[in-house]
């Protein structure tokens, strides 16, 4: 089985990688390396089974030439920083809607059909449900990343229903652990290394939201894949519980050895403007297919605080 993974040198991508190639799946990453890290696929370079190809989406050509001759499509590139929409608003756009035309229009010339994607909580936008499940709509993102990740599933449905592809859509929690790169956690870190007597925590520290580890993540996208066949299979991807970032904050100062740490909150209700402060992702759609999170909300968060503490970031 050959698999194209767009975004594979990323966080995620790259956990994903490790686990197709032991998978024994021949492996493509495309990937132009504006937020990934050759050094997470590094391991692999040499490896027969693996292809590393650096180049971009917005490159049409060049995409539907290199996706020649592959089974499957794992779509990971985007943008990953929810906050940038703010101060460039067409980056959302492009890296979200557009990139992601652009492989499904490769795939189409190449007659490949089927495609797995990295969807997001934040479609379903800032609501009052104590739990969202894929059923909940309207969906209305409050963010220019949001509305990209919606753009690119409507996108791909429309190409289930025009061209006959397959597609397994994920809308993520939060996927923290090692090789992580952005986020809460790393924030954190960075700001208590440079000063470990104060935290500044954006918003009131009162947000909440459901941490997934990223071994959970990639184990939970291919039990989907391997256990649902309808054409459309769209699944929120979560563990049960959530943690608040003032009980991050608490995780991070304990496992850096610091006391007496004062927490300096901006304010407000989030921590900026699109941020959905308060959110679970009902999972019991993956229940049923007889998936289910290993590791708590503040299990995961405190295993990752010790992952990125240990990488040294
Ligand atoms: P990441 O930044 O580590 O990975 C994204 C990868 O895509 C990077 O390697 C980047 O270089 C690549 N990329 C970006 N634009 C590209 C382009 N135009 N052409 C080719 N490659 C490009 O982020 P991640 O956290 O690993 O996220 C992976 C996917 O999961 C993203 O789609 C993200 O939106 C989604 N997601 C992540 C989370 C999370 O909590 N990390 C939550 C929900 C959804």
């Amino acid at each position: 089985m050959k698999a194209f993974i767009t975004g594979g040198a990323g966080f995620i991508g790259s956990h994903l990688v490790d686990t197709l190639l032991k998978n024994n799946y021949s492996v493509t990453v495309y990937d132009n390396l504006s937020s990934g890290d050759k050094s997470f696929i590094q391991h692999h370079l040499k490896q027969k089974e693996f292809t590393f190809i650096h180049a971009d989406l917005l490159n049409l050509k060049r995409v539907t030439k290199e996706l020649q001759g592959h089974d499957v499509v794992f779509h990971l590139a985007a943008n990953p920083h929810v906050r940038l929409g703010e101060t460039q608003t067409d980056l959302d756009l492009n890296q979200g809607i557009v990139a992601t035309y652009n492989l499904l229009e490769a795939m189409r010339q190449n007659d490949i059909k089927k495609i797995l994607f990295s969807s997001s909580s934040v479609v379903y936008g800032e609501t009052t449900e104590p739990s969202l499940p894929e059923t909940y709509g309207p969906t209305l993102p409050i963010s220019l990343y949001g509305a990209g990740k919606l753009g690119a599933e409507g996108l791909i449905s429309a190409f289930c229903g025009t061209f006959d592809f397959q597609t397994w859509m994920y809308r993520f929690a939060n996927v923290v652990g090692a090789r992580g790169t952005h986020g809460v956690i790393v924030d954190f870190i960075k700001k208590l290394r440079k000063n470990p007597h104060e935290l500044e925590i954006l918003g009131d520290g009162k947000q909440c939201k459901p941490y997934l580890y990223v071994s959970d993540c990639v184990d939970g996208i291919l039990f989907g894949y391997t256990h649902s066949n309808q054409k459309m299979n769209l699944f929120n991807l979560s563990c049960d519980t959530t943690t608040t970032v003032t009980r991050i904050a608490e995780m991070v100062t304990e496992e850096m050895g610091l006391t007496n740490v004062s927490f300096k909150y901006t304010g407000g209700v989030r921590g900026w403007k699109g941020d959905v402060p308060r959110f679970q992702l009902d999972a019991e759609k993956m229940k049923k297919l007889g998936w289910k999170a290993t590791l708590t909300s503040d299990e995961t968060v405190r295993k990752a605080i010790r992952d990125v503490l240990n990488a040294n970031l």
